[in-house]
């Protein structure tokens, strides 16, 4: 056992009012039931770091089951992670046990139910620990610094104050190791990095450099929530540069790694860095992003060389952008498990970009209606910047924009009902099911249209526009 570095609660700047009301209430009310509480994570990091916290988790020895008996406003959720959620209205405080760090060596399942690893990956983790084995089994030390309701101290097993100090980024334990446990660990670093301005330690760097393949093994959804936190931290630029650096984006979107190329500097990864700075500007300006923007940012030049080869060959102009579109989107969930509704809305972005533009704007009066339209519009202020006639395109465009309440999209196709069944009747499966999907593939409802992920060839396209 070591002995943690305790901070006085004269000697740090975290006080209890900067933590939000809930997790307070949260603390307070596990330690007054004879629990330790404390503050963990990206919390206690962000305010030491003097930044407003995005979230508050707190972590426990209370069992997740001792929790919910606590606060019966509370659900318990997850299975790699078993937690409970407390919930306040719209906010929830996420509240976990002090767990315990495994190795492949103790991942025998039927000794260890808890805990489970496959592939030298963690899918399991539900082994119950002491405050320093918790602190042991976080990504960072910057991320393991506890802060005690019961006293106000800080609690640092790890050296993670130091580090704060320090502004470094270090891996807890062996780098390569922890990143082949969990490749997902490697995206977070370059978020931290690049989000809050702080450096990667050299081992670390190292790890994460020789560990890039293995993100083609992580978890497609959790790498689909991850990079969304990446690219919409607000430094989406530097984070581009790092994720190249790594050779994290070709395992990410290899696609895009393809189009790119390894030699750095070249006028496609200024376009794809530029791109993202577009993005950081609407984060900071206040404007909308969603993630199909982001995506049609990322493959917009990809798409459009695509589709300029294809013009060479002699396809009619719209038809090849928007078949490029549809190819790069399709391709888009080989890692990350984008939801067809994101590749579809990247797709119509990036397909409608000739008409949008051509003929100084006007032909896209048919489209603004289209719940697509204002992210293409955006997607189009980037594209043609710098280009004649952009001034003139881009008002035109935004006061169709500004005089167009865009159709709502983005709810699912709702499901026919079932008609009731008459008494003794018997149940009817097959043309039920059928009616649904064909109903689906029309869009339902809601005009959607789902990207026929199958159909890209210039002979086949369904060219909606
Ligand atoms: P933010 O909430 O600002 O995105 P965070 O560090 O709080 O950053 P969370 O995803 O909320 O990120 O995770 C809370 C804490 O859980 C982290 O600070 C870290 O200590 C731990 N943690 C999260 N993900 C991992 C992981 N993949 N491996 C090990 N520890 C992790
Ligand atoms: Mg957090």
């Amino acid at each position: 056992m070591t002995t943690p570095r305790i901070l006085e609660r004269k000697d740090h700047k975290i006080s209890r009012h900067d933590i939000q009301s809930e997790a307070l209430t949260v603390l307070y009310g596990l330690h007054e039931h004879g629990f330790q509480a404390y503050l963990a994570g990206g919390g206690v990091r962000d305010l030491m770091l003097g930044r407003k916290p995005k979230d508050f988790d707190v972590v426990t020895n209370a069992t997740p089951n001792e929790v919910k008996r606590v606060f019966r406003n509370s659900r318990l959720i997850g299975r790699r992670f078993r937690l409970a959620h407390v919930y306040f209205g719209l906010t929830n405080i996420e509240v976990a046990t002090f767990r315990a760090l495994q190795n492949a060596e103790d991942s025998d399942d039927a000794q260890q139910p808890h805990f489970k690893m496959r592939d030298g990956l963690v899918v399991r983790d539900n082994v119950w620990g002491t405050p320093e084995e918790d602190a042991l089994r976080r990504d960072f030390t910057i991320n393991a610094v506890f802060y005690n309701i019961a006293d106000f101290t800080l609690i640092d097993y790890v050296g993670g104050l130091e580090d704060l100090n320090a502004r470094v980024i270090r891996f807890i334990g062996d780098p390569a190791m922890r990143c082949v446990e969990d490749p997902v660990r490697m995206i977070r670093a370059v978020r931290f990095a690049a989000a809050l301005g702080l450096n990667i330690e050299q081992a670390s760097s190292e790890g994460i450099m020789a560990s890039a393949g293995r993100l083609a093994l992580a978890d497609r959804s959790r790498l689909y929530e991850e990079i969304q936190k990446l690219f919409f931290c607000g430094a989406a630029q530097a984070a581009y540069g790092l994720l190249r650096y790594y050779g994290l984006l070709e395992m990410l979107l290899p696609d895009l790694g393809l189009w790119l190329g390894r030699k750095p500097c070249t006028v496609r990864c200024r376009r794809v860095s530029d791109a993202l700075k577009f993005l950081d500007d609407c984060k900071r300006e206040g404007r909308t992003v969603s993630p199909a923007l982001l995506f049609a940012l990322l493959l917009g030049g990809a798409v459009e060389t695509e589709a300029a080869e294809a013009i060479d060959r002699g396809t009619h102009a719209g038809l090849a952008i928007y078949n490029a579109a549809m190819a790069h989107c399709r391709r888009l969930s080989e890692r990350i498990q984008a939801p067809n509704l994101v590749r579809q809305r990247t797709a119509e972005i990036l397909g409608c970009q000739q008409r949008l533009v051509s003929e100084g704007g006007r032909r896209a009066e048919a489209l603004a209606s289209q719940p697509f339209f204002p992210e293409a519009v955006a997607y189009a202020e980037f594209s043609l910047r710098g280009k004649p006639g952009a001034d003139e395109i881009m008002a035109k465009l935004r006061e169709l924009a500004a005089t167009h309440l865009p159709a709502t999209g983005d709810e699912r196709p709702r499901r026919a009902r079932r008609p009731r069944r008459a008494a003794g009747a018997p149940r009817q499966r097959g043309p039920r099911t059928e009616r649904t999907r064909a109903e689906l593939d029309r869009g339902g409802e809601t005009g959607m249209q789902e990207v026929p992920m199958a159909a890209a060839d210039e002979s086949q396209s369904p060219l909606p526009f």
